[in-house]
């Protein structure tokens, strides 16, 4: 099990690393704080080079015997640990409210989408098999098989902190690799509790590591000679540099970035359907999420009916701890990010947008988290900063627009393009719609847009860097490389 309480009670971690939990090698910790209540939950290592570097060996030992175990052998652990997760659901759901500060439901939402992925990833003998013709030749076989390249590693952002380690370490293992998890230095426990799943289930050593820390260790994971591929989730700019630097040192990288989503409303919707799905997808997660809706585009009429709607529903939002069931909005993930989202709100009524619902008084209302309420700003001009930048807060800015093609040419001139969505009745504008938008993740009558398993999730433009995405398909194509064996027997 993970970790020990230092002499001052407060759990210390450390990484996890050929089977067992062991101490970092860097002297440098962070503190852990639930977000709802400021108490200290942990201190998490930031882990260095060496620390990497000592993951990545135990994975490297573990790769020739897991690649291997055949594929209907590997996924035995796999099911035991789908089980594990099942029957440890509640906990790891309430482990992800504790340090991120998103609702129980919320993160029962998020930890089920995790599952999902290891579910899936127990079907791996099907989903490895490669292709085979006869006869390419006169007496001349062809077959494709896929086959693993070794140490992968995985780079997770704070938002969904069981969620998104599973969007990974399923599948890479699965297709047999042997894997490193770098969870963030904000949310570790959802990670460690998982590894301590991982670990219960059976894997053989080495198969899953975790090392914690923040942009040290990225960096020697990037720069690491012996890690074949990366997976990295988080803001653009970021993910921007995990490209870069990993394809400098030859690595396949997949790095999903930030997002700007717009949401079109059209005057022929089911307004209460699209006010309701709006401030959802806005206000969800406490916006804290890659397909929160934080733009709406009112398209001519949809306005007025929209705006009132709205209103309506921005007041109606409960704030509290996560914890509470009757909570709606839980806290925001840090005081520094909740005073970045304040600022922007200074920003919009600078720029002379109007601030129809403020939430800025619930920060004074309850000290003790990094709560912020919901905000409303109408007559958003689309050059404002809050209609450009990722704010990652609950806050809803609606920009006024003539037409549809008004809506997609704001969308289309924006570098961000992860998620999008549309509400109308009329199929012609749903077609043309998803037909000219850049964002890859779609929703016709749906506020997020979030792909199940089976599909493909990543965004396009500045969200997205790479070319396979996160599951579906593309993550056994991310973590397989093609070998075509053309064979004559004469
Ligand atoms: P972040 O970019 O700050 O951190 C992500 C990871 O990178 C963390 O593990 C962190 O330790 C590491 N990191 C941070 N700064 C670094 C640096 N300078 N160099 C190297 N590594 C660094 O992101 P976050 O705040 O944890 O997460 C929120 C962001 O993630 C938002 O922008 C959100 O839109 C994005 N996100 C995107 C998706 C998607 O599917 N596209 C999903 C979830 C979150």
């Amino acid at each position: 099990m993970n970790p020990q309480a230092t002499e001052t009670g407060v759990r210390q971690l450390g990484h996890f690393v050929g089977g067992r939990w062991i101490d970092s090698k860097s002297q440098s910790f962070q503190d852990v704080t639930n977000p709802a209540t400021g108490v200290l939950l942990a201190r998490v290592p930031l882990g260095g080079a060496d620390d990497v570097a000592a993951a990545v060996l135990a994975a490297r030992e573990a790769y020739p015997a897991w690649r291997a175990t055949p594929p209907a052998m590997r996924v035995r652990p796999m099911f035991k640990l789908k089980q594990l997760l099942e029957e440890h659901f509640d906990d790891l759901a309430r482990t992800v409210t504790r340090e991120h500060g998103k609702t129980v439901d919320e993160a029962r939402g998020s930890v089920r989408r995790g599952v999902d992925n290891v579910e899936r990833a127990c079907g791996i003998p099907s989903l490895l098999m490669g292709e085979a013709l006869e006869d390419v030749g006169q007496n001349v076989d062809c077959e494709a098989v896929r086959q693993p390249l070794g140490v992968y590693a995985a780079i997770c952002p704070f938002n969904f902190p069981a969620m998104v380690p599973l969007w990974f370490l399923p599948y890479a293992i699965a297709c047999g690799n042997t894997f490193i998890l770098k969870p963030s230095e904000q949310v570790p426990l959802s990670a460690a509790l998982l590894i301590d799943l991982v670990q219960q289930a059976g894997f053989p050593a080495g198969v899953v590591n975790l090392v914690n820390g923040g942009r040290a260790a990225v960096d020697a994971i990037l720069d690491h000679p012996d890690i074949k591929g990366v997976s990295f989730v988080g803001s653009s700019p970021v993910a921007q540099h995990v490209y870069r630097r990993g394809a400098e040192h030859g690595k396949r990288v997949q790095a999903l970035g930030g997002a700007k989503n717009f949401v079109v409303v059209m005057p022929d919707a089911n307004m209460d359907h699209a006010a309701e799905a709006v401030a959802e997808s806005a206000y969800g997660n406490a916006g804290e999420r890659c397909l929160a809706g934080s733009v709406v585009l009112a398209v001519g009429a949809a306005a007025e009916p929209l705006r009132d709607r709205l209103i309506a529903q921005s007041r109606n939002y409960r704030v509290g701890d996560g914890m509470d069931p009757k909570t709606e909005m839980g806290p925001l993930i840090s005081k520094p990010h909740r005073d970045r989202v304040v600022g922007y709100i200074g920003k919009g009524v600078e720029a002379g947008a109007e601030l129809v619902v403020d939430g800025r008084p619930v920060v004074a209302q309850m000290p003790q988290g990094n709560f912020l309420g919901a905000t409303f700003f109408d007559h958003v001009e689309t050059q404002m900063q809050i209609a450009q930048e990722e704010i990652f807060g609950p806050v809803l800015c609606m920009i006024r627009v003539p037409d549809l093609d008004a809506a997609i040419a704001i969308m289309r001139a924006h570098p961000l393009a992860n998620a999008t969505s549309i509400f109308t009745t009329n199929g012609k504008h749903a077609r043309q719609f998803r037909y000219n938008v850049d964002a890859s993740m779609i929703g016709v009558n749906i506020g997020v847009a979030a792909p199940m398993a089976f599909f493909p999730f990543g965004g396009a433009k500045g969200s997205f860097f790479g070319d396979t995405k996160a599951h579906g398909m593309d993550a056994i194509g991310f973590y397989t490389d093609k070998k075509v064996v053309i064979s004559r027997w004469v």
